[in-house]
């Protein structure tokens, strides 16, 4: 397993919507297992292919650290489509791997109900809510091209517009690997 760089804020294929999975194979099984290794490292909750600079609608989450949600399972969704939000919305707070140290209250349906496959192509249909439900709209988002700070009003927005300067410019650190166009 390796890590990963991150690809970060605005890397053009962050704003792709990424390919659909046709066919499991070994190079998209060792992707995963790095995707999972890379999250970990950044200790984010969640990750895209895009982040790691790869065009298939894959993303990993692992919400099991996190308070309150203990003993729930790393996982592997392979081109997931949300088919049902709550009418219930929240606002939380969000951060991004590919947006180092940016953070921001982000209003979204509690609860979802998210179609995806695994690994072996088995088709699951999982209801989730909370955080859970959150981070999966979240990585959803990215396979389509989507960031979290879209979601904001543009007043709010424009207050990021330096620090996304940086970020675009590289002159950002962050405590894992980042991709730097250009290097
Ligand atoms: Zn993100």
């Amino acid at each position: 397993m390796s890590i990963l760089p991150i690809y970060t804020f605005d890397h053009p294929i962050l704003r792709k919507r990424l390919k659909l999975v046709e066919e499991i194979t070994d190079d998209l099984v060792g992707l995963a297992l790095d995707m999972h290794a890379t999250m970990k490292n950044a200790e984010g909750i969640g990750l895209a292919a895009n982040q790691v600079g790869q065009d298939v609608a894959m993303t990993v989450i692992d919400v099991g650290h996190i308070k309150g949600n203990e003993g729930m399972t790393p996982l592997t969704l392979i081109n997931p489509v949300i088919e049902a939000f709550s009418d219930e919305e929240v606002a939380d707070e969000e951060g991004c791997l590919s947006l180092p140290d940016l953070r921001a209250d982000v209003l979204r349906p509690v609860g979802v109900q998210v179609r995806f496959y695994d690994l072996e192509m088995k088709e699951h249909v999982m209801e989730a809510e909370k955080l859970l439900a959150r981070v999966m709209q979240h990585e959803i988002d990215h396979l389509n091209g989507v960031y979290f700070i879209d979601h904001l009003k543009p007043m709010r927005r424009a207050l990021m517009k330096r620090r996304l300067q940086e970020i675009s410019r590289g002159e950002i650190e962050a405590e894992y690997p980042l991709y730097r166009a250009g290097s």
